[in-house]
């Protein structure tokens, strides 16, 4: 049997890692798993329980009821990709829109939401070939991936490209809100105290500000090549 790897992909919020980390997974027949959905799910789930607002957060709530949140990602064959079930409905769109962006930092800042997470994305792991992607992938979930990227690209244009994406998928919003959604959540991310986001030492580092998804793929391929064959 072929070796299999875990790619393990962190960096900054809207740098094109799950564009990335999709494209190579489908290229080695991997699974792809966005775990920055996992928090978004949780997030939503909290809304809807009314645990999360502006000014306030039940943390207890939502430790209390981490049992009965259960994640998937099912497969939709219309448009061939995975897509983030929460309790058995469909939330992908609901958790990509605004509100659960501008809570998310909140949430996965909770130690035990974290701990919950790790813990199902290893399980996840065991299978080798997938691709994860997240903030403390390389770092906290799999210390020994055998292959680490931390993305980064200058901040106008990840807004830009988060933008595009919003619009390209019928979610109303302004271009200020989303450069200043960007900005806050890199804070918060960097700076909290559990899994804060950061390079892991043995991560290679790929800033494709002025990269094409294309380009990407042909530095990632000769990496992959060396781990897989060793030349
Ligand atoms: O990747 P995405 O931007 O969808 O992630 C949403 C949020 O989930 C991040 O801003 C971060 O707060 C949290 N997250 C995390 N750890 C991960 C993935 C995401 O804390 N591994």
């Amino acid at each position: 049997m072929s070796k299999k790897l875990i790619i393990a992909i962190d960096g900054y919020s809207s740098c094109g890692k799950s564009t990335f980390a999709k494209a190579i997974a489908k290229e080695l027949n991997y699974i792809y798993i966005d775990s920055g959905a996992m928090y978004r799910a949780v997030t939503l789930y909290a809304m809807r329980r009314g645990f999360i607002g502006t000014d306030f957060l039940n943390t207890p709530g939502i430790i209390n009821e981490l049992k009965d949140i259960h994640i998937e990602f099912v497969h939709n064959p219309d448009i061939m990709e995975f897509e983030t079930y929460l309790n058995s409905g469909n939330v992908e769109r609901e958790i990509r829109g605004v509100a659960v962006s501008s809570y998310v930092s909140r949430i996965s800042q909770i130690a035990e939401v974290r701990a919950r997470m790790v813990e199902l994305q290893r399980q996840i792991g065991v299978f080798k070939g997938i691709v994860m992607d997240g903030r403390d992938i390389g770092t906290v979930v799999f210390p020994d991936a055998d292959l680490k990227i931390f993305m980064t690209a200058a901040t106008d244009i990840r807004a830009k490209r988060r933008y595009d994406e919003l619009i390209s998928k019928g979610i109303q919003v302004e271009f200020d809100e989303v450069r200043k959604n960007i900005i806050a959540r890199d804070i918060t991310d960097e700076n909290r105290d559990i899994s804060p986001l950061r390079k892991a030492d043995d991560a290679i580092v790929l800033d494709n500000s002025r990269m094409t998804v294309e380009e990407q793929m042909v530095w990632v391929r000769r990496i992959i090549q060396k781990k897989l064959h060793g030349s």
